[in-house]
């Protein structure tokens, strides 16, 4: 790192190999990554240093023991608060029915504030440095390449200098409103209607729940949304509930009240912490590099659109990402072309995956939710749970029949849902085939364009893109 120190009222400037703007679970993989690897990086984070980690989520973690080894999860580990949840409760009122969905992989309740200072560890550890109280305001462009960041640090100016950026500011980045991607294929088809909107509270309660095996989900009344009860232990529960923004705005505060009053476990309960944000239930980025700058977890829509699930999206990217750029910064060419591997791997791992779920979210908008919940009541469980996390589920013929008979009234419920399958299996085929450098891509890009066309018409909803 190199700094050019600012008289009164001017800037300093401080020139590194890679700034990482966010220390969220994306940032934190990707700075630990190009540390680890001998390289200068400053992760620039808002927040104090006291609250850096603390981010509204629903601590639910799937899948930690394949983490990126650079932030192993034994080092998580201390900030796993329940490790008995192994399957999820689906309750549905209109049905009077209680659906034990078994969830696949891993998975832990965590302690999310323990969760992200283990992760800054993480990064510390591997070399990393962190400026807290630090505002990103603007991006330095020379050209097409970002070449650095402009922010306020405890009250002063100062422009951060990288031969790459990694914007890891989480959900409705700011970043990407002001570099110009005109000169590349980085996707700027976002918009707030892709989102859902979020709140959590952390509860107390004076009995253990009987539930404390389980993560609880009840869809909320109108479609597109669900309330959850995730038990971080026995009698400390996160609750919450989102909705997507293309929908009529719920008064998420009051409507989870409501749940809780109706809920005799709930009595007396004493809220410790209270936290919103918005989250991307969208198809991850088509492409999240530019020359220079590359974008990760919320920031790239690295989110199961279903489930809201994103650590493990972000913690993947940012190891993938930090890796793409060590390799770029040694060939000494952060070009976009030399970053695109990064989407590949992306698209590969969990995008195409993301991309295909998505298809039943839009599914969702244009159903009606009575419709929908009696006809989840007659699926078999570890279908809908293989359906809820791989994008597919395949049914055999016996299955096949019995969900027909147990939803005669529901049929053509069930018609659309197979046609949507259909559609989301088709995209899924493409994703395979993501293209391996920008040159193909508008080729690709026009055919998935093709392929969501199918699914708008299946689904009768309005283009989500
Ligand atoms: C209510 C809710 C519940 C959720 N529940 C779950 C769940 O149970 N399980 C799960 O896996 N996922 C869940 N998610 C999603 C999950 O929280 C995210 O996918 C994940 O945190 C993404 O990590 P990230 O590093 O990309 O972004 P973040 O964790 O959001 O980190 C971004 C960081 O960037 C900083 N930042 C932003 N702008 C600037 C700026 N201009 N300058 C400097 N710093 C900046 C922020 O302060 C923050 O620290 C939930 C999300 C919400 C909102």
């Amino acid at each position: 790192m190199s700094t050019t120190a600012g008289s009164a009222g001017t800037q300093t400037e401080t020139t590194w190999d890679v700034v990482v703007v966010g220390a969220g679970t994306a940032g934190c993989y990707a700075a630990a990554t190009i540390a680890k690897a001998g390289y200068d990086v400053v992760v620039l984070e808002r927040k104090t240093e006291t609250e850096a980690g603390h981010i509204a989520c629903g601590d639910a973690l799937k899948g930690a023991d394949g983490f990126p080894d650079v932030i192993p999860k034994s080092a998580l580990e201390p900030a796993f608060t329940n490790t008995d949840v192994d399957h999820g409760r689906f309750e549905l009122p209109q049905e009077d029915t209680v659906l034990e969905i078994p969830i696949p992989g891993e998975l832990a309740v965590v302690d999310r504030l323990e969760y992200g200072k283990r992760l800054i560890d993480g990064a510390l550890e591997a070399g990393a440095e962190f400026h807290y109280d630090t505002v990103v305001t603007d991006v330095v462009q020379e050209g097409d390449r970002v070449t650095g960041v402009e922010a306020i640090r405890k009250g002063e100016s100062r422009q951060y200098d990288a031969s790459v950026v990694v914007d890891g500011a989480g959900s409705l980045s700011v970043l990407q409103d002001m570099v110009d991607f005109s000169e590349s294929t980085f996707d700027t088809n976002v918009d707030f209607s892709q989102f859902s909107s979020a709140y959590r509270e952390i509860v107390h309660v004076d009995d253990p729940v009987e539930w404390s095996d389980a993560l609880v989900f009840k869809p909320t009344q109108r479609s597109a949304g669900y309330l959850w009860y995730f038990p971080r232990t026995e009698t400390e529960i996160n609750v919450g509930l989102g909705f997507q923004m293309s929908e009529e705005p719920m008064k998420l505060v009051e409507d989870l009240k409501r749940d809780l009053r109706s809920r005799p476990e709930f009595e007396g309960a004493e809220v410790a912490d209270k936290l919103g944000a918005a989250l991307p239930t969208k198809r991850p980025h088509d492409s999240a590099v530019h020359p220079g700058f590359v974008a990760v977890g919320d920031a790239a829509g690295h989110v199961n659109p279903t489930t809201g699930g994103g650590m493990a999206g972000a913690a993947y990217a940012g190891a993938y990402a930090g890796q793409q750029i060590v390799e770029a910064i040694e060939a000494d060419d952060v070009s976009e072309e030399r970053l695109w591997r990064y989407n590949e791997r992306v698209m590969d791992h969990y995008g195409g995956r993301f991309a295909a779920l998505d298809v039943y979210n839009i599914m969702v908008m244009g159903a009606d939710l009575d419709e929908l919940t009696s006809l989840i009541a007659a699926m078999p469980g570890d279908k809908l749970s293989e359906a809820l996390y791989s994008g597919s589920a395949n049914v055999g013929w016996k299955v096949k029949l019995e969900t027909l008979f147990k939803s005669r009234g529901h049929w053509g419920t069930l018609w659309d849902l197979y046609q949507t399958k259909q559609r989301a299996d088709e995209l899924l085929a493409h994703y395979e085939n993501y293209p391996s450098s920008p040159d193909a891509f508008p080729e690709w890009q026009r055919q998935r364009d093709e392929l969501m066309e199918a699914v708008y018409e299946t689904t009768g909803t309005d283009p989500k893109y």
